[in-house]
């Protein structure tokens, strides 16, 4: 018998992508020996309705310009693709539904992200698509997961400070944003005016 192939998923905004989200993919494919990587860049967060995100092409294009160099990452548009808003259980009901039943999905979201998850609706169902891997960043710790045995677990990423709303507001108030993200995700975000009234 073959081995499943296993495949990462990580979900998110992405307004812009950073090293923060780069690390902990690569962090997590390292000690969950996964093939690859899918970022999934959301189309209207159920999450973030409201919100003021730039275009969904944006993100979609920063995330294929941040990922390009690795060869074990990739990028999806099943979600910006979707109309309405963007729930992670249709993300993995489409993803299932390509990938076949040759490969074990791995859905990799932050530790803030995964204590919202509880609230969701279906997550039964959730936890029966995916294997669900929290990464913990600063100023989130899990006090009491609460989460399903065996459907979860939580790992340490190196301390990564750097967040898409910190990014944002440098960009409006004229600060740098060089080494928080991909050098190629600053010069986007120039070329295209992205964030400048963020501030
Ligand atoms: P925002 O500040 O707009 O909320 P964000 O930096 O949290 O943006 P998202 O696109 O919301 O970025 O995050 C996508 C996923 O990556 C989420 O699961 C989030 O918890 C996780 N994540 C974000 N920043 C980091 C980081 N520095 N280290 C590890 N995981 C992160
Ligand atoms: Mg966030």
């Amino acid at each position: 018998m073959t081995q499943k192939r296993r495949l990462g998923i990580m979900g998110g905004t992405f307004d812009p992508i950073h090293h923060g989200h780069l690390v902990a993919a690569s962090e997590v494919a390292h000690f969950f020996s996964l093939d690859e990587v899918v970022f999934v860049p959301t189309g209207i967060s159920a999450h973030k309705e409201g919100a003021k995100v730039v275009a969904a092409e944006d993100r979609y294009l920063m995330a294929v310009i941040a990922t390009a160099s690795n060869p074990r990452f990739s990028v999806s548009r099943i979600d910006i693709d979707r109309p309405g808003a963007t729930y992670t259980v249709d993300t993995l009901r489409d993803m299932r539904e390509i990938q076949g039943p040759d490969t074990d999905l791995f859905f990799i979201t932050g530790a803030d992200a995964l204590e919202k998850m509880l609230t969701w609706h279906d997550t039964d169902e959730l936890f029966e698509l995916a294997h669900f891997i929290g990464v913990t960043r600063p100023g989130h710790r899990l006090a009491d997961p609460g989460l399903p045995d065996g459907r979860v677990s939580l790992m340490e990423v190196p301390a990564l400070s750097i967040s898409s709303t910190e990014c944002r507001e440098r960009v409006g108030s004229g600060e740098p944003i060089w080494y928080l993200v991909p050098d190629g995700i600053v010069q986007y975000i120039n070329k295209r005016g992205l964030y400048r009234g963020a501030a």
